[in-house]
């Protein structure tokens, strides 16, 4: 007898909407389109409006739906308001991120306090922003933490970087569980070192890309294009039953 064939879910995302924060540069930009490219309505979220306009008009004039909105995720109560106005939103990717880097004996409160409003607290709220309209509206959906291979190891000059990075996989794992029986899941993208303005002055050290270059297995630093198969697999079925976990596109850093 021949047997029935299991299919591969799918990783289309046609008549889902998302949104992505820190959607004007880098790892959000691409995660956007990503997101367009596989057929989804994607908000772009960042907060200066005229780099994030022309993102979006870019991922318009290659077919993609595509919105930007200028927001800053800081603002808890904005962003709030614009997710349950706007929502309710299938695949959330917050890609928004800070980093200011520097040994931990210098570091200032403040400092700590910027890094911590963006990779914690607006990380935080803008997954239960999108979650609490999705349990509203009795939907399912993927929540994505783009997190960093700094949120499971330590890094030279990288203290605050790594606690806010670390308490974001935190996090992921605590709603992962609350919100498992709804059918919300919510996973991390740990991305080791990729080219972006983020890690433009990290690159310009050449100790720093020593340091980074002998511990990246596969031999190379990263692109954009290297997250963007990874957040596809989460924000679609193709990942229907993973919850609460961390995919790491690291190069093999964290493997020894
Ligand atoms: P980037 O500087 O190119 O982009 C950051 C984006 O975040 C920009 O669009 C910016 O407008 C937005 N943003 C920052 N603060 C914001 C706020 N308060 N409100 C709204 N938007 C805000 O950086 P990137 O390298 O693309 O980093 C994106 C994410 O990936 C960050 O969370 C970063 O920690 C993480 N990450 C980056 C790397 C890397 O090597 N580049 C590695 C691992 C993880």
């Amino acid at each position: 007898m021949i047997p029935d064939l299991p299919r591969t879910p799918s990783f289309r995302l046609d008549g889902r909407r998302a949104i992505v924060t820190g959607a004007s540069s880098g790892i959000g930009f691409a995660c956007a389109c990503a997101l367009a490219e596989a057929g989804s309505e994607v908000m772009m979220v960042a907060r200066g409006a005229a780099r994030l306009d022309e993102a979006a008009a870019a991922i318009r004039a290659a077919g993609g739906a595509a919105r930007a909105q200028a927001l800053d995720i800081t603002d808890i109560p904005a962003l709030q308001g614009f997710v349950s106005a706007r929502g309710p939103f299938d695949v959330l990717v917050n890609a928004a991120g800070l980093a200011r880097h520097g040994p931990a004996l210098d570091t200032t409160e403040e400092d700590f306090d910027a890094v911590a409003a963006v990779n914690i607290r607006a990380a935080y709220f803008a997954a239960q922003a999108v979650a609490r309209g999705l349990v509203a509206a009795g939907k399912t959906g993927s929540i994505i933490q783009i997190s960093s291979q700094m949120g499971h190891v330590g890094g030279i000059d990288r203290a605050v970087y790594c606690a806010t990075k670390h308490a974001v996989e935190g996090m992921t794992k605590a709603m992962a569980m609350e919100w498992g029986a709804k059918g919300i899941r919510v996973n991390t993208i740990c991305p080791t070192f990729i080219r972006t303005p983020l890690t433009e002055s990290t690159f310009r050290n050449p100790e720093r890309r020593a340091w980074i270059e002998a511990r990246i297995k596969l031999g190379r630093v990263g692109v954009v294009e290297d997250v963007m198969g990874a957040v596809l697999y989460l924000a679609s079925d193709a990942s229907a039953l993973v919850t609460g976990t961390s995919l790491r596109v690291d190069g093999g850093w964290i493997a020894g």
